[in-house]
């Protein structure tokens, strides 16, 4: 079933009888070329680019909940493509290009929205940071704007510029930056896969990894044993658990980052925004609500919900950043399991294990990665070598040293990145 406008006219006309599901409910089979482990976004589309790119259509992606449960159904939706360091610039402006032709791609409407980012900098120091911040990214060959107060003056108004207990200098202006529709990623890459004949396997919890002779030969699930030469480890805040089912022990902590939405207001907010003097990002939804977040909870957990003491850091940077916002009421808040690496940046790798491949470490910011990190890890779990973009995404550096990639220049501490 192709998506189209004819196609959306004549179900109209014809009581709307001719839809049929986006993808199977197989049966898992006992054997598949390979096998991936976790249904979120970086795992569909891991899938997916294995049978596009690849040709290989004997795969399975093995999800122990449903479709878009995790993270990719639980974040907030922001993409851009403003990164600084060597390894990870060329991996978002790849996947950023990723986006920009998706929907053609997929024939699915992810609602991604090049609606423009803006970080806001508040001393002429950050000015500095951002400005060679800046020219990386436009030496990188992506796009980005450096305003100074009245550039941003006159793009949001409606910020504490008089008053503001930290007054805005400028900001870096990322205008392809945006936002898309979270969980229409995954259902657009799930049915995409589906179409070319990966089945995927939902209520299907992986519970051991079966490896002989240093070889992988596949998985016990609560569906049964199914046998592959190679499977892929991408459960994102899971990711810890699972990789010690195959013996090892990653360089990972899980931490809980929240959410929050408000009532759905007239359209006031058309960027994303993010406040440089406090945790606190906000856009606003097509439904009308204003999306916002802030920094993860600082404890590590695996409880999918996240504590007050953040809630009200988070609402204070708010309140200090645009005080209009107090008179919104909290319509939802959730909580997602983050895989935070040491230096920030994620892994796409092989392991010791011939076959068993991982994928991780994406932080708070997989969700505008899904794209290039399915493309590099198929690549990966294809050909056995990395790709030239996620070349630097090596778990060894974490042993050796060599490779850091410290984006926020915070060190080796999982929970300041
Ligand atoms: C509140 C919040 C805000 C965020 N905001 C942004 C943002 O604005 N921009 C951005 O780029 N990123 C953002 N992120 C981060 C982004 O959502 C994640 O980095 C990314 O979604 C993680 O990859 P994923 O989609 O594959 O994860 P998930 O969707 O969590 O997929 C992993 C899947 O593995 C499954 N799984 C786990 N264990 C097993 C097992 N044993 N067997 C089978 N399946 C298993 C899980 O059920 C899950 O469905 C945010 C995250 C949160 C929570």
């Amino acid at each position: 079933m192709r998506f189209s406008a004819l196609k959306i006219l004549t179900e109209g006309l014809t009581g709307n009888k001719g839809w049929t599901p986006h993808w199977r409910d197989p049966e898992p089979k006992a054997e598949y070329d390979a096998i991936v482990i976790g249904g979120g976004g970086h795992g569909l589309s891991t899938a997916y680019y294995l049978a596009k790119n690849h040709g290989l259509r004997n795969v399975a992606v093995l999800e122990k909940g449903y479709i878009g449960g995790g993270n990719v159904g639980r974040n907030t939706t922001i993409v851009r493509a403003n990164y600084f360091l060597p390894g990870n610039s060329e991996f978002y402006s790849h996947s950023l290009k990723l986006w920009e032709g998706l929907e053609e791609d997929l024939n699915y409407n992810v609602m991604h929205s090049q609606r423009g980012l803006i970080n806001l900098f508040h001393s002429d120091g950050q000015r500095d940071a951002f400005a060679r911040r800046g020219n990386a990214m436009i030496n990188q060959g992506d796009d980005a704007i450096l305003l100074d107060r009245d550039g941003v003056r006159e793009i949001l108004p409606y910020l504490d510029f008089d008053n503001a207990r930290f007054p805005i200098y400028g900001g870096l202006y990322h205008p392809r930056g945006g936002t898309a529709r979270h969980d229409a990623v995954a259902w657009g890459y799930a049915r995409g896969a589906d179409q070319r004949g990966v089945d995927l396997i939902q209520n299907c919890e992986v519970t051991g990894i079966d490896i002989e002779n240093g070889q992988v030969r596949g998985v016990q699930t609560t569906r049964g044993a199914i046998r592959a030469k190679k499977v892929g480890l991408v459960v994102a805040g899971r990711s810890s658990q699972v990789a010690a089912l195959a013996g090892m022990r990653l360089p990972i902590e899980s931490h809980v980052l929240q959410a929050f939405v408000t009532e759905g207001l007239k359209p006031v907010i058309d960027h994303v925004i993010s406040f440089g003097m406090g945790h606190f990002y906000i856009s606003q939804s097509d439904k009308g609500g204003l999306v916002f977040g802030g920094d993860i909870d600082f404890y590590a957990s695996y409880a999918q919900r996240g504590n007050l003491p953040m809630a009200e850091h988070v609402m204070e940077a708010g309140m200090a950043l645009m005080p209009m916002i107090g008179k919104a009421r909290v319509l939802r808040s959730w909580g997602g399991i983050m895989d935070m690496s040491p230096d920030g940046s994620p892994v796409i790798d092989a392991t010791h294990i011939d076959g068993l491949f991982l994928n991780c470490g994406w932080c708070y910011g997989g969700f505008k990665a899904v794209p290039a990190s399915g493309w590099c890890m198929a690549h990966l779990m294809a050909t056995g070598t990395p790709h030239e973009h996620a070349a630097g995404f090596r778990l060894d550096r974490f042993e050796t040293g060599r490779g850091l990639m410290d984006e926020e220049g915070t060190g080796a501490q999982h929970n300041l990145h």
